[in-house]
């Protein structure tokens, strides 16, 4: 690793390679350049849905087809999809033994489909859907048609098996995520605003532990200046970028191959 000076991009990759223990946690702005919207924002997608009208289990008990209008086209964008040079990034950090595990609030599963292998899905995922009538379970595309309400055998109309507001966080991943982020050396955090609770409350608890924060996001957050110990302006498969190419510097000689991505 060269001296890191006053670049906070080298500054990171050094970390990351001393401590060689870190987490990431991820929000919507990582998926952005995979051509998925954030929700806030002018081009998120609370520009054209009320997240009280649309977003939440109450209004999905009450008005379930309402709400497949947003979810209609969170599903065909989310399928669209494919990763970018930040999931994959990370994917290649974990097969270097530089990150552990990957926390995200995303529900596209761009992650698992870059390669990465211990994903704690925060909030679900649109790759399943669930009756919250008789609680059969189905895969998204198996069951989903576009312009077609999802419908379990009993008839109910199906939810996809993400986090709706005034849900609680599946037990299991909020206790591995605060796990990880009590034990990481490094806790990266990459495209969230760090504003819906209890996500944003990863961040302080890996701090409160020890771990160094570091940010990737083009914007200031509420973590910036305080949470945060270093800020890496810009967008998430940039940065990313150049945190392998830290590495790669480091360790590319005639016989190892190099970490760059596509
Ligand atoms: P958010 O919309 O509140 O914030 C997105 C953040 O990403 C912003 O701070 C923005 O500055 C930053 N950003 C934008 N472009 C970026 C880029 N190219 N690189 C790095 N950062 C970038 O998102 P959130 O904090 O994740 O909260 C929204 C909630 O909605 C979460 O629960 C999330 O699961 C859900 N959501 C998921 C998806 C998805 O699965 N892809 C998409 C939209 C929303
Ligand atoms: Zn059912």
């Amino acid at each position: 690793m060269r001296a890191s000076g006053s670049d906070p991009i080298r500054e990171a990759a050094r970390l990351l390679a001393e401590r060689r223990n870190a987490v990431a946690l991820t929000g919507a702005g990582i998926s952005v350049e995979s051509g998925i919207p954030s929700f806030r924002g002018a081009q998120g997608m609370w520009a054209k849905y009320d997240p009280m009208e649309y977003a939440t289990l109450h209004a999905f008990m009450q008005s379930p087809r309402k709400v497949w209008e947003m979810l209609t086209e969170m599903v065909s964008v989310c399928g669209f999809a494919s990763p970018n040079a930040a999931h994959k990034g990370l994917a290649a950090l974990e097969g270097m033994g530089v990150v552990r595990a990957v926390i995200t609030q995303n529900v596209d599963g761009l992650h698992q489909a870059a390669g990465s292998r211990r994903v704690i899905e925060y909030h679900g995922s649109m790759e399943e859907l669930i009756c919250v009538h008789c609680w059969k379970r189905y895969l998204t595309r198996e069951r989903w048609t576009p312009g077609a309400v999802p419908l379990c055998d009993c008839d109910e109309i199906l939810k996809p098996n993400v986090v709706l507001f005034g849900e609680p966080i599946p037990w299991l991943a909020q206790e591995v995520a605060e796990e990880e982020a009590r034990t990481c050396g490094v806790l990266m955090v990459i495209g969230t605003s760090a504003q819906v609770s209890p996500a944003c409350d990863i961040p302080r608890i890996a701090k409160e532990s020890g771990a160094a924060v570091v940010e990737i996001n083009p914007e200031e957050t509420s973590l910036s200046g305080n949470v945060t110990d270093i800020h890496l302006r810009g967008s998430a498969s940039e940065v990313l970028r150049r945190i392998l190419e830290e590495f790669s510097a480091d360790e590319e000689t005639p016989s190892s191959p190099s970490h760059k991505i596509k």
